[in-house]
């Protein structure tokens, strides 16, 4: 998606470590117009796709989700970190790996939410190695539901997570792919894209 390859050019900070940080549009301030094209571009890629129900993460994959599920028409369920590792018999839970704080969560959603009949849409705002979306993945399928598709905002590329779910089969959409970038030079490479 052209615009969002050129709101992170015009907007984007390359850390160090292979973060990229887009707080001045998506993950601290959100420019909710923006928002509104991502989830209209979310919707034309899936369109035809029997989606019933988005499943995103606290808490950056939320806003994003929403304008999806505005676009889809669809609810969005996002699954909570849980602070306890008493987990009740009420939820599903996974254990996911944060990449940008390098500790793991506990995280959870109400089997009031999820069920053996949703065809599900997963969202997040970035795929780096993964971690994220496996385990949203194994809370659709602990709930004998199905993944129908991921959708994905920034993939960066040069990390294995979303070659390793293509492979498993899933159907990965990433609006933006940055195939590298330099800390030190603040150059970011996108993969082509025509949209
Ligand atoms: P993964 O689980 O795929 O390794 O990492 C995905 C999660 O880590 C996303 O939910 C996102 O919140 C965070 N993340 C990973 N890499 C980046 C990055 O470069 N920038 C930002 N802002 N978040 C990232």
């Amino acid at each position: 998606m052209k615009l969002l390859e050129d709101r992170i050019r015009k907007d984007g900070v390359v850390k160090e470590g292979n973060v990229l940080k887009v707080d001045s549009f998506l993950n601290h301030q959100m420019d909710v117009p923006f928002f509104y094209e991502m989830g209209k571009e979310f919707k034309r890629l899936f369109e035809g796709t029997p989606i019933n129900k988005i499943l995103t993460i606290e808490a950056s994959g939320i806003g994003i989700a929403i304008i999806a599920g505005l676009h889809l028409n669809v609810p969005v369920v996002f699954a909570k970190k849980s602070q306890s590792s008493n987990i009740s018999d009420q939820v599903y839970s996974t254990v996911i790996h944060s990449y940008t704080h390098n500790c793991d969560n506990n995280v959870v959603v109400s089997k009031q939410y999820l069920h053996a009949d949703d065809h599900v849409l997963i969202i997040d705002d970035f795929l780096a190695n993964g971690c994220a979306l496996e385990g949203l993945i194994d809370l659709v399928h602990q709930a004998n539901g199905t993944v129908e598709g991921i959708g994905i905002a920034v993939e960066k590329g040069f990390q294995e997570g979303g070659d390793r779910l293509r492979a498993k089969g899933y159907r990965v959409e990433s609006l933006a792919i940055v195939d590298s970038m330099d800390a030190k030079t603040g150059e970011i490479v996108f993969r082509s894209s025509e949209a």
